[in-house]
């Protein structure tokens, strides 16, 4: 008998009876996350609903051998939670409990399935809100979050997920169940867990930091005739001593697949938009308020809405957040890329990206937190004509070369996952990837945490070898040890 099928009798008797799915139709919900592009069908996919029981199943994983994957909700953009057909896919959809809210030390602690959305939800009335907002934060789990280090829209002036939790319990990679604290002296071992991507063991109780709602919120949307022109609003903006809650620029093209999706009435003939959102003490944001308005315009903005009710903020929003899917109103198929640059070089990119579209043929939408330089081109394709598709996916490449020549980095948080564990050595030497490993192999010696995500060829630990080059310096230094 092959070993998952031993591995999944042994499952069935630590799980509820309904928490094991073996049937092939409904395994192949299973089979990819939002990057649809790559799929496999999970050996088996399981269900618990506790983290001893989730101890319990990695255990088992252990012992036969079998490598096992976590899943939230399934948006992440990178194959994170691409399943393996050899493994296990453990889904935290049934841990969705809001354990305690503390508002006196302004922290709630949830089950790791629980959304992004659903903290801030449970605490609004009280004048709370959970502060990282991805734009999939209605359906994305705060597991995934973790896993991620998501970040959001109003990251730039309130940092992202790694700011925001306070302590985590977490399933080792062998099976015990620990807590991650940022007080614990030493090493910051939270730290290194969060964005992690679920190689290093699986969240099962989060902590998070609640933030006080502030007192004002402003959002305007400026118009421009040309992406350089918001460039220039942008840099004014920062230059002035200025940290909105918000910056975002969408160009001509992504402004168009938004208008086809969501008719969110943008000004006509807008060649880029900036959304930018001030929030705070009223004072400070009314005082903020006049310096913006007057640097957008200074850069060229033809038109400023600002909203003047809750309604005409989500409206100028919903076009921002619906973005990624609207451009499906435009291409038959397209590619959401995640880079980031220093934002004094977004002009350069975003040039450089212009020059791609013309060599390959592709057009490119742009879409990005501008303040913090992370861009998300939408690179569109018709994957029904020859060979467009492998054109869109070196295009895609390209700009990620762009964004490391411009000293940025190859993901601003959508993470690595099994889509960009190619490019890691565009990024990081031998030696980087390997001592990164075995900060890897010292929570997971046998290498069954998500393999094969991230590092872009499975070394050190028990994972099969890929061509290695003698051993690691740090080994042969006695100052590590390869398990
Ligand atoms: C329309 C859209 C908009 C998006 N916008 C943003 C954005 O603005 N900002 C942003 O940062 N991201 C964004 N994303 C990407 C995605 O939503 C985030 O990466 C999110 O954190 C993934 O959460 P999830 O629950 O869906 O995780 P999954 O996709 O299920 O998993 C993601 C990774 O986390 C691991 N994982 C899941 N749960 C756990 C756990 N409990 N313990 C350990 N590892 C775990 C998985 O193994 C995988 O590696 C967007 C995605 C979509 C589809």
């Amino acid at each position: 008998m092959p070993e998952l099928e031993r591995l999944t009798e042994r499952l069935a008797a630590v799980l509820p009876p309904d928490a094991v799915i073996t049937d092939p139709v409904r395994l192949r919900t299973y089979e990819c996350d939002g990057l649809t592009h790559h799929r496999a069908t999970p050996g088996v996919v399981v269900l618990p609903g506790t983290a001893e029981q989730i101890a319990a199943v990695v255990r088992l994983c252990g012992e036969h051998g079998v490598p096992f994957v976590a899943r939230g909700s399934g948006t992440g953009l990178s194959g994170g939670a691409l399943p393996r057909t050899d493994g296990v896919l453990i889904v935290t959809s049934r841990m969705r409990r809001i354990v305690e809210i503390d508002i006196p030390n302004r922290r709630a602690v949830v089950e790791p399935g629980v959304t992004n959305l659903a903290i801030t939800e449970a605490v609004r009335d009280q004048g709370y809100y959970y502060a990282p907002d991805p734009s999939s934060q209605q359906v994305c789990s705060i597991g995934g979050n973790v896993a991620e280090n998501s970040g959001g829209a109003h990251c730039l002036k309130y940092g992202f997920t790694v700011n925001h939790v306070l302590a985590a319990e977490i399933v080792t990679p062998d099976g015990e169940i620990v807590e991650l604290s940022a007080d614990d002296p030493g090493y910051d071992l939270l730290g290194a867990f969060i964005g992690s991507e679920g190689t290093l063991g699986i969240a099962t109780r989060i902590t998070v930091r609640l933030s006080r709602a502030p007192e004002a919120v402003t959002t305007l949307l400026a118009a421009f005739t040309g992406i350089e022109a918001g460039g220039r609003a942008v840099s004014s903006v920062i230059a002035a001593g200025v940290v909105p809650a918000a910056i975002e620029m969408m160009d001509a093209l992504a402004i168009e697949a938004a208008e086809a999706a969501v008719h969110c009435r943008y000004p006509a003939g807008a060649g880029a938009v900036l959304v930018v959102e001030l929030d705070g003490p009223r004072a400070e944001v009314e005082h903020q308020f006049a310096a913006v308005e007057r640097l957008c315009r200074d850069s060229g903005a033809f038109e400023i809405r600002v909203a003047a009710s809750a309604e005409e903020r989500a409206a100028i929003w919903k076009g921002r957040k619906s973005a990624f899917a609207a451009v499906g109103r435009i291409s038959p198929a397209y590619i959401v890329q995640d880079g980031v640059v220093p934002r004094t070089a977004l002009p350069r990119v975003l040039a450089g990206i212009d020059r791609l579209q013309e060599e390959y043929g592709i057009r490119v939408a742009n879409v990005f937190h501008a303040g913090d330089g992370n861009l998300h081109p939408l690179v569109l394709f018709d994957d029904t004509v020859p060979g467009e598709a492998e054109r869109a996916e070196a295009v895609s490449g390209r700009i990620l070369d762009l964004c490391v020549e411009h000293g940025g980095s190859i993901t601003g948080e959508h993470g690595v996952g099994v889509d960009k564990a190619r490019y890691m050595p565009r990024m990081f030497t031998e030696d980087d990837l390997d001592t990164m490993q075995l900060l890897r192999c010292a929570f997971d010696p046998e290498g069954l945490a998500n393999p094969g995500k991230v590092f872009p060829t499975p070394r050190l630990c028990g994972e099969a070898p890929g061509v290695r080059r003698g051993a690691h310096p740090l080994v042969e230094a006695g100052l590590a040890e390869q398990f």
